[in-house]
């Protein structure tokens, strides 16, 4: 009624078990961090050799109502209904908490990298709260990097780039995340100040699929050189796929192939079982 009288809105059943859904999601989120239901999972990135180089922290949900829910789907509604930021602060305090042990995973140093929302980085306020994370935890900002995609500058350029830049200014990192899905993605590089340009896995999963695919993504890679930028490319789940994209100059690879998202409980038990050989 309220769209006016002109119009009509026609329900269809899934609709409404759809928005039943969400709603009931995103009513579950705050006693979701109160009840401890949410775990961070880490999943590697290595270098060309193989060496481990980092970190993604990737948030998982095992609801005691909902069973597993996907960050995929619940992200994207803790967004819309203004639900993000307490989920970012829970996951960033977890990750500061879990720093130590993180590295003692490796003989090298290795980054810690956390995705941000298009939504946190419109709160200046944040930073801060990110500063003192660090300081509690002694945890060294330039073993931290943020992740973030283009939908974070789409909206406001400017305040984007003031976050980011505060972010750098402690000395942590900036990713570009899923680098070609959104609009007008060359554009942003031009503007904004990135360490790291994460090929997003479409373009890895369409390598060998056509020869003009693959030039597009060998282009991508092509470019982010030239503008110097450190390359990461995620998804990657074959052979095929790294040894193509270490020959074309990726810093970084992500993928099943080599490491799936792990808990950080059985990392260090791998870890232990590997120096009991
Ligand atoms: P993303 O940041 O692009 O993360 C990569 C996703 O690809 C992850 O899904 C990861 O598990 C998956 N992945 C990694 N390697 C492979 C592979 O070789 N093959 C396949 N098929 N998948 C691979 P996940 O963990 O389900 O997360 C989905 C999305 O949810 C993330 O996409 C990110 O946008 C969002 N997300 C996850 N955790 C957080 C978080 O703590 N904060 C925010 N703001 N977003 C998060
Ligand atoms: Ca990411
Ligand atoms: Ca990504
Ligand atoms: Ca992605």
């Amino acid at each position: 009624k309220t769209a006016g009288r002109s119009t009509h809105t026609v329900f269809i059943p899934e609709m409404m078990e759809d928005n039943k859904r969400k709603l009931l999601i995103a009513n579950s989120i705050a006693s979701a961090i109160k009840n401890d239901e949410f775990v961070v999972y880490y999943q590697g990135k290595v270098s060309p050799n193989e060496t481990t180089v980092g970190y993604e922290a990737l948030l998982r949900w095992s609801s005691d109502s909902l069973g597993f829910v996907s960050p995929a789907e619940f992200i994207p509604i803790a967004e819309q209904s203004g639900k993000i930021l307490p989920i970012t602060k829970w996951v960033l305090e977890r990750v500061c908490k879990d720093f130590k042990q993180l590295c003692s995973l490796n003989d090298s140093e290795v980054t810690i990298s956390v995705n941000l929302s298009a939504y946190d980085i419109k709160n200046l306020q944040l930073v801060n709260y990110i500063k003192n994370l660090f300081k509690k935890y002694s945890v060294e900002p330039r073993l931290i990097e943020f992740e973030v995609t283009e939908s974070a500058y789409l909206e406001n350029l400017d305040m984007a780039n003031e976050f980011l830049t505060q972010l750098r200014d402690i000395g942590s990192s900036v990713a570009l995340d899923d680098f070609g899905t959104g609009y007008s993605s060359l554009g942003y590089l031009t503007q904004i100040n990135l360490n790291t340009l994460k090929i997003d896995k479409q373009f890895v999963d369409n390598l060998n699929v056509s020869e003009r695919s693959t030039l597009i993504t060998k282009t991508i890679i092509e470019m982010a050189k030239q503008l110097k930028l450190q390359i990461c490319a995620e998804g990657v789940e074959t052979r095929e796929q790294a040894a193509f994209l270490i020959e074309s100059g990726c810093h970084q690879l992500q993928g099943f192939l080599f490491a799936k998202p792990t808990s950080l409980e059985l990392l260090l038990k791998e870890k232990e079982q590997l120096v009991d050989l």
